[in-house]
Protein backbone atom coordinates (compact mmCIF):
# COMPACT_ATOMS: atom_id res chain seq x y z
CA UNK A 1 0.00 0.00 0.00
CA UNK A 2 1.10 3.46 -0.81
CA UNK A 3 0.16 6.59 1.10
CA UNK A 4 -1.40 9.95 0.12
CA UNK A 5 -1.59 13.21 1.64
CA UNK A 6 -2.45 16.28 1.40
CA UNK A 7 -1.21 19.41 2.55
CA UNK A 8 -4.05 21.61 3.61
CA UNK A 9 -3.05 25.83 3.50
CA UNK A 10 -4.33 28.48 1.48
CA UNK A 11 -3.21 28.46 -2.32
CA UNK A 12 -1.02 31.93 -1.41
CA UNK A 13 0.80 30.46 1.27
CA UNK A 14 3.20 28.30 -1.06
CA UNK A 15 6.59 29.37 -0.29
CA UNK A 16 6.98 31.19 -4.12
CA UNK A 17 3.64 33.54 -3.96
CA UNK A 18 3.17 34.19 -0.12
CA UNK A 19 5.65 37.61 -1.14
CA UNK A 20 3.62 38.40 -4.41
CA UNK A 21 -0.06 37.60 -4.15
CA UNK A 22 -1.79 40.26 -2.12
CA UNK A 23 -5.41 40.31 -1.53
CA UNK A 24 -5.68 37.05 -2.48
CA UNK A 25 -9.23 35.03 -3.05
CA UNK A 26 -9.74 32.25 -0.71
CA UNK A 27 -10.07 29.46 -2.58
CA UNK A 28 -10.25 26.60 0.65
CA UNK A 29 -13.47 25.58 0.51
CA UNK A 30 -13.92 25.07 -3.10
CA UNK A 31 -9.93 23.22 -3.59
CA UNK A 32 -10.57 21.21 -0.55
CA UNK A 33 -14.13 20.31 -1.94
CA UNK A 34 -12.53 18.61 -5.60
CA UNK A 35 -10.20 16.88 -3.68
CA UNK A 36 -12.59 14.89 -1.32
CA UNK A 37 -14.92 14.26 -4.09
CA UNK A 38 -11.70 12.52 -6.22
CA UNK A 39 -10.91 10.73 -3.05
CA UNK A 40 -14.96 9.60 -2.18
CA UNK A 41 -15.38 8.78 -6.37
CA UNK A 42 -12.04 6.24 -5.84
CA UNK A 43 -13.29 5.00 -2.17
CA UNK A 44 -9.51 6.24 -0.98
CA UNK A 45 -8.69 7.64 2.25
CA UNK A 46 -6.22 9.49 2.77
CA UNK A 47 -3.54 11.76 5.33
CA UNK A 48 -4.52 15.94 5.37
CA UNK A 49 -1.67 17.48 6.85
CA UNK A 50 -3.54 21.10 7.88
CA UNK A 51 -2.22 24.39 9.48
CA UNK A 52 -3.66 24.90 12.32
CA UNK A 53 -4.33 28.65 12.01
CA UNK A 54 -6.85 27.10 9.33
CA UNK A 55 -7.91 24.34 11.38
CA UNK A 56 -8.91 27.64 13.93
CA UNK A 57 -10.32 29.39 11.18
CA UNK A 58 -12.35 26.66 9.02
CA UNK A 59 -13.26 23.81 12.00
CA UNK A 60 -16.39 22.84 9.78
CA UNK A 61 -13.51 21.65 6.53
CA UNK A 62 -11.86 19.67 9.02
CA UNK A 63 -14.81 17.94 10.45
CA UNK A 64 -15.56 17.43 6.96
CA UNK A 65 -11.96 15.26 6.08
CA UNK A 66 -12.48 13.41 9.44
CA UNK A 67 -16.30 12.74 8.59
CA UNK A 68 -14.87 11.46 5.46
CA UNK A 69 -12.73 8.68 7.24
CA UNK A 70 -9.28 10.55 6.18
CA UNK A 71 -7.00 10.97 8.67
CA UNK A 72 -5.68 14.41 10.72
CA UNK A 73 -2.13 15.56 10.61
CA UNK A 74 -0.52 18.39 11.38
CA UNK A 75 1.04 21.31 8.78
CA UNK A 76 2.37 23.51 11.18
CA UNK A 77 0.69 26.52 13.28
CA UNK A 78 1.67 28.87 10.59
CA UNK A 79 3.01 27.88 7.38
CA UNK A 80 6.67 29.27 7.70
CA UNK A 81 9.50 27.04 7.37
CA UNK A 82 11.07 25.48 10.01
CA UNK A 83 14.19 27.27 10.01
CA UNK A 84 12.05 30.21 11.46
CA UNK A 85 11.81 28.73 14.88
CA UNK A 86 14.15 27.86 17.63
CA UNK A 87 14.21 24.90 19.10
CA UNK A 88 11.54 26.03 22.05
CA UNK A 89 9.21 28.22 19.04
CA UNK A 90 9.24 25.42 17.36
CA UNK A 91 7.90 22.64 20.17
CA UNK A 92 5.33 25.68 20.96
CA UNK A 93 4.16 25.59 17.31
CA UNK A 94 3.33 21.69 17.17
CA UNK A 95 1.44 21.98 20.38
CA UNK A 96 -0.76 24.85 19.04
CA UNK A 97 -1.36 22.95 15.78
CA UNK A 98 -2.14 20.22 17.59
CA UNK A 99 -5.04 21.77 19.69
CA UNK A 100 -6.22 23.74 17.10
CA UNK A 101 -6.97 20.16 15.13
CA UNK A 102 -8.07 18.56 17.86
CA UNK A 103 -10.83 21.65 18.67
CA UNK A 104 -11.79 21.44 15.50
CA UNK A 105 -12.36 17.88 15.12
CA UNK A 106 -12.10 16.07 18.23
CA UNK A 107 -8.86 13.61 16.77
CA UNK A 108 -5.29 14.83 18.01
CA UNK A 109 -2.90 14.42 15.33
CA UNK A 110 -0.20 11.76 15.01
CA UNK A 111 1.45 12.86 12.02
CA UNK A 112 3.71 16.01 10.86
CA UNK A 113 4.67 17.38 7.74
CA UNK A 114 6.52 20.49 7.77
CA UNK A 115 5.70 23.65 5.84
CA UNK A 116 7.87 23.59 2.41
CA UNK A 117 9.60 20.38 3.57
CA UNK A 118 12.23 22.31 6.09
CA UNK A 119 12.99 19.84 7.82
CA UNK A 120 17.03 19.04 6.93
CA UNK A 121 20.35 18.75 8.31
CA UNK A 122 20.25 22.66 8.59
CA UNK A 123 17.65 22.20 11.08
CA UNK A 124 19.05 18.96 13.13
CA UNK A 125 17.05 20.05 16.66
CA UNK A 126 13.75 19.78 14.33
CA UNK A 127 13.29 15.65 14.48
CA UNK A 128 14.65 15.42 18.21
CA UNK A 129 12.12 18.14 19.19
CA UNK A 130 9.39 15.74 17.09
CA UNK A 131 10.80 12.74 19.10
CA UNK A 132 9.84 14.57 22.28
CA UNK A 133 6.70 15.77 21.07
CA UNK A 134 3.19 13.74 20.92
CA UNK A 135 3.58 13.20 17.53
CA UNK A 136 4.39 9.44 16.27
CA UNK A 137 5.45 10.23 12.86
CA UNK A 138 7.08 12.83 10.66
CA UNK A 139 6.62 12.70 7.57
CA UNK A 140 8.85 15.92 6.17
CA UNK A 141 11.81 14.47 4.61
CA UNK A 142 12.57 15.18 0.87
CA UNK A 143 15.14 12.41 0.09
CA UNK A 144 17.49 14.35 -2.34
CA UNK A 145 18.88 17.76 -2.47
CA UNK A 146 16.74 20.40 -4.78
CA UNK A 147 17.29 24.24 -5.20
CA UNK A 148 14.80 24.33 -2.53
CA UNK A 149 14.48 21.79 0.02
CA UNK A 150 15.78 18.23 0.48
CA UNK A 151 18.21 15.83 2.07
CA UNK A 152 20.79 14.74 -0.12
CA UNK A 153 20.92 10.66 -0.32
CA UNK A 154 17.82 10.70 2.39
CA UNK A 155 16.34 7.47 3.29
CA UNK A 156 14.06 6.34 0.94
CA UNK A 157 12.53 4.06 3.17
CA UNK A 158 10.28 5.13 6.61
CA UNK A 159 12.90 4.17 9.66
CA UNK A 160 12.63 5.49 13.22
CA UNK A 161 14.48 8.08 14.15
CA UNK A 162 17.16 8.12 16.40
CA UNK A 163 17.86 11.55 18.17
CA UNK A 164 21.76 11.61 17.24
CA UNK A 165 21.76 10.76 14.18
CA UNK A 166 18.18 11.71 12.55
CA UNK A 167 18.49 11.92 9.18
CA UNK A 168 20.73 8.03 9.07
CA UNK A 169 18.24 5.44 8.61
CA UNK A 170 20.62 2.44 9.82
CA UNK A 171 17.73 -0.34 10.32
CA UNK A 172 14.32 -0.60 8.10
CA UNK A 173 11.05 -0.55 10.92
CA UNK A 174 10.39 -3.26 12.65
CA UNK A 175 6.60 -3.34 12.53
CA UNK A 176 5.69 -5.94 14.79
CA UNK A 177 2.54 -5.13 17.03
CA UNK A 178 3.62 -3.99 20.41
CA UNK A 179 6.89 -3.08 19.60
CA UNK A 180 7.91 0.44 21.21
CA UNK A 181 8.42 2.87 18.90
CA UNK A 182 10.22 5.88 18.77
CA UNK A 183 9.42 8.76 16.55
CA UNK A 184 9.14 7.62 12.56
CA UNK A 185 9.96 9.25 9.53
CA UNK A 186 8.23 8.61 6.54
CA UNK A 187 10.12 10.34 3.69
CA UNK A 188 7.92 11.18 0.72
CA UNK A 189 8.57 9.30 -2.91
CA UNK A 190 11.63 9.00 -4.38
CA UNK A 191 12.52 6.66 -6.78
CA UNK A 192 15.79 5.15 -8.37
CA UNK A 193 19.07 4.79 -6.91
CA UNK A 194 22.12 6.80 -7.54
CA UNK A 195 19.95 9.15 -10.36
CA UNK A 196 17.33 10.24 -8.08
CA UNK A 197 13.77 11.29 -9.65
CA UNK A 198 11.11 13.07 -7.57
CA UNK A 199 7.61 11.26 -8.33
CA UNK A 200 6.77 12.33 -4.18
CA UNK A 201 3.88 15.25 -6.09
CA UNK A 202 3.39 18.73 -6.08
CA UNK A 203 4.81 20.20 -9.11
CA UNK A 204 6.57 17.46 -9.86
CA UNK A 205 3.40 15.14 -10.23
CA UNK A 206 1.78 18.35 -12.36
CA UNK A 207 5.10 18.75 -14.78
CA UNK A 208 5.92 14.97 -14.70
CA UNK A 209 4.37 12.59 -17.44
CA UNK A 210 1.64 10.08 -15.58
CA UNK A 211 3.84 7.01 -16.69
CA UNK A 212 7.02 8.64 -15.17
CA UNK A 213 4.76 9.22 -11.82
CA UNK A 214 3.71 5.28 -12.39
CA UNK A 215 7.49 3.99 -13.13
CA UNK A 216 8.41 5.68 -10.14
CA UNK A 217 5.46 4.54 -7.82
CA UNK A 218 6.64 0.57 -9.15
CA UNK A 219 10.26 1.10 -8.53
CA UNK A 220 9.90 1.83 -4.81
CA UNK A 221 6.97 -0.68 -4.45
CA UNK A 222 9.21 -3.66 -6.26
CA UNK A 223 11.67 -2.82 -3.73
CA UNK A 224 8.91 -3.49 -0.68
CA UNK A 225 8.74 0.10 -0.13
CA UNK A 226 5.43 2.33 0.12
CA UNK A 227 5.16 5.64 -2.05
CA UNK A 228 4.32 8.67 -0.05
CA UNK A 229 2.51 10.81 -2.19
CA UNK A 230 1.67 14.70 -1.73
CA UNK A 231 -0.77 17.41 -3.05
CA UNK A 232 -2.17 20.31 -2.04
CA UNK A 233 -5.77 21.10 -2.18
CA UNK A 234 -5.60 24.26 -4.61
CA UNK A 235 -3.19 22.24 -7.47
CA UNK A 236 -6.84 20.87 -8.15
CA UNK A 237 -8.25 24.01 -8.68
CA UNK A 238 -7.65 26.15 -12.09
CA UNK A 239 -9.58 29.01 -10.09
CA UNK A 240 -6.52 29.83 -8.09
CA UNK A 241 -4.29 30.47 -11.35
CA UNK A 242 -2.85 34.45 -11.18
CA UNK A 243 -0.57 36.10 -13.23
CA UNK A 244 0.55 38.48 -10.63
CA UNK A 245 3.62 36.43 -9.53
CA UNK A 246 7.03 36.90 -11.66
CA UNK A 247 7.17 34.03 -14.75
CA UNK A 248 9.24 31.69 -13.33
CA UNK A 249 7.07 31.78 -10.11
CA UNK A 250 4.10 31.16 -11.92
CA UNK A 251 5.06 28.51 -13.77
CA UNK A 252 6.62 26.38 -11.08
CA UNK A 253 3.12 26.93 -9.03
CA UNK A 254 0.79 26.84 -11.52
CA UNK A 255 2.15 24.29 -14.68
CA UNK A 256 -0.22 20.90 -15.19
CA UNK A 257 -2.75 22.37 -12.46
CA UNK A 258 -5.54 21.97 -15.40
CA UNK A 259 -4.37 18.05 -15.59
CA UNK A 260 -3.48 17.19 -11.95
CA UNK A 261 -7.33 15.33 -11.30
CA UNK A 262 -6.94 13.52 -14.32
CA UNK A 263 -3.50 11.97 -13.82
CA UNK A 264 -4.63 11.68 -9.95
CA UNK A 265 -7.79 9.72 -11.39
CA UNK A 266 -4.99 7.37 -13.08
CA UNK A 267 -3.04 6.53 -10.33
CA UNK A 268 -5.70 5.96 -7.98
CA UNK A 269 -7.03 3.65 -10.22
CA UNK A 270 -3.57 1.59 -10.67
CA UNK A 271 -1.99 1.51 -6.97
CA UNK A 272 -3.56 0.97 -3.14
CA UNK A 273 -3.28 4.08 -1.71
CA UNK A 274 -4.38 4.79 1.97
CA UNK A 275 -3.56 7.42 4.90
CA UNK A 276 0.25 7.49 6.18
CA UNK A 277 -1.03 5.77 9.34
CA UNK A 278 -2.33 2.70 7.26
CA UNK A 279 0.62 2.36 5.21
CA UNK A 280 2.81 2.42 8.68
CA UNK A 281 0.42 -0.45 10.41
CA UNK A 282 -0.29 -2.30 7.36
CA UNK A 283 1.74 -5.67 8.14
CA UNK A 284 2.20 -6.40 4.44
CA UNK A 285 4.66 -3.73 4.37
CA UNK A 286 7.55 -3.67 4.29
CA UNK A 287 8.01 -6.85 2.14
CA UNK A 288 10.68 -9.28 3.49
CA UNK A 289 14.33 -8.82 1.81
CA UNK A 290 14.14 -12.28 0.59
CA UNK A 291 11.73 -11.44 -1.87
CA UNK A 292 13.30 -8.41 -3.46
CA UNK A 293 15.03 -8.46 -6.62
CA UNK A 294 18.40 -7.55 -6.65
CA UNK A 295 18.65 -7.79 -2.89
CA UNK A 296 19.03 -4.08 -1.81
CA UNK A 297 15.60 -3.64 -0.59
CA UNK A 298 15.55 -3.04 2.93
CA UNK A 299 12.84 -5.35 4.81
CA UNK A 300 11.44 -6.60 7.79
CA UNK A 301 14.10 -7.36 10.15
CA UNK A 302 14.75 -8.47 14.15
CA UNK A 303 18.29 -9.31 15.97
CA UNK A 304 18.29 -12.57 14.48
CA UNK A 305 17.96 -11.15 11.06
CA UNK A 306 21.12 -8.81 12.01
CA UNK A 307 23.61 -11.43 13.28
CA UNK A 308 22.48 -13.52 10.21
CA UNK A 309 23.81 -10.28 8.15
CA UNK A 310 26.50 -10.02 10.18
CA UNK A 311 27.41 -13.59 9.67
CA UNK A 312 26.85 -13.42 5.69
CA UNK A 313 29.29 -10.94 4.47
CA UNK A 314 27.51 -10.56 1.11
CA UNK A 315 24.22 -9.87 3.01
CA UNK A 316 25.51 -7.03 5.43
CA UNK A 317 24.76 -3.81 3.18
CA UNK A 318 21.70 -4.72 2.72
CA UNK A 319 20.53 -4.94 6.38
CA UNK A 320 22.74 -2.13 7.35
CA UNK A 321 22.31 1.12 5.42
CA UNK A 322 20.15 0.05 2.05
CA UNK A 323 21.15 3.30 0.53
CA UNK A 324 24.24 4.17 1.94
CA UNK A 325 26.40 4.27 -0.86
CA UNK A 326 25.02 6.70 -3.21
ZN1 LIG B 1 2.58 23.61 2.71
Amino acid sequence: MNALSFDVEHWHEAALLQDSVTNPTDRIEDSLSRVLRILDDHGVTATFFVVGELAAEYPDLVARIRDGGHELGSHGHVHDSVSTFTPRTFRENLARSADAIEDASGVRPSGFRAPNFSISESVPWALTELAASDYAYDSSVFPMSTPMYGVSGGSQHPYEVRPDTPFEATLPLDLDPGTEQGLIEVPVAVAGRRMRVPVAGGFYARTLPVSVLAWGIRWLNERGLPATLYFHPWEFNPDVVTSVPRIDKRFVSFHGIDTLAEKLDRLLETFAFGTVADVLTNQSWPASHESSRDGDAPGHVNDSDERAARDTPHRQPTVRRPYADE
